[in-house]
């Protein structure tokens, strides 16, 4: 499944990445803070947050947000973004409660319905960095579990280190060359997967959650190191 990254997403990304944090930990880059007021009333003045390095597992509880609009500066003026009908909404939140905590566990989530992807045949994207999904109407006459755990799996990716990237690199045979990423490997849990590492490794999470033992039996080293990394998967 293609991903419409976003090209502030990228740069933020490329940020994070330029500036390397500890095994298990992500770059959060300098950006300013509104003001706001805390529960208990007290007012917290608007700043700018400097850089730090956040672990990425713990986020916190996933409070998933149903949103209206189309998220600032989106790239794909053509889409029309709708409300999420509470139907589509139960399902979601269903869903969401049914994937493992290593994935959801990312606090807040903005989840978008849109009618249809720019891209063809693209059931659903998201904007890793703001911890954003779009699901454009398709996603809902398909396995729409697959297609979230694909997303979110993306979320996890842009929140692994440069360390554990390095290690899905040489585990699932893919190298760097003058910044163009070559795989060395006879075959993809999907065809998409070739086109970089990232959507290789959304792909590799959706199969290990969804066909477990095909999984396993294709690609036994890559089904250890996600056991590995998603440790206590509950
Ligand atoms: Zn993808």
């Amino acid at each position: 499944m293609k991903i419409a990254m976003l090209l502030l997403f990228l740069l933020t990304l490329f940020n994070a990445q330029a500036n390397s944090c500890p095994e298990g930990t992500y770059s959060i880059q300098n950006h300013p803070r509104q003001a706001y007021y805390k529960n208990d009333g007290t007012h917290v003045s608007s700043t700018t947050v400097s850089s730090y390095c956040r672990h990425y597992r713990d986020d916190g509880l996933l409070k998933e947000q149903f949103l209206l609009e189309k998220p600032k500066k989106w790239p794909h003026p053509k889409e029309k973004f709708k409300e999420c009908l509470k139907e589509k909404q139960k399902i979601v939140s269903k869903i969401l409660k049914s994937i493992p905590k290593i994935l959801t566990n990312i606090g807040k989530l903005e989840i978008y319905c849109a009618q249809k992807s720019e891209v063809s045949n693209n059931p659903a994207t998201c904007a890793p960095e703001k911890k954003i999904i779009v699901l454009y109407d398709s996603s809902f006459n398909m396995n729409t579990k697959k297609i979230i755990i694909h997303e979110l799996a993306h979320l996890l990716w842009s929140r692994l280190s440069d360390k554990e990237k390095q290690s899905y690199f040489d585990v699932s045979k893919w190298r760097k060359f003058d910044n163009i990423y070559i795989y060395n490997r006879a075959s993809f849990s999907a065809p998409d997967g070739k086109n970089g590492p990232e959507e290789d490794f959304a792909n590799n999470i959706e199969y290990y959650f969804t066909k477990p033992i095909n999984f396993k039996r294709g690609f036994p080293q890559i089904d250890s190191w996600i056991k590995k990394i998603l440790g206590d998967n509950k």
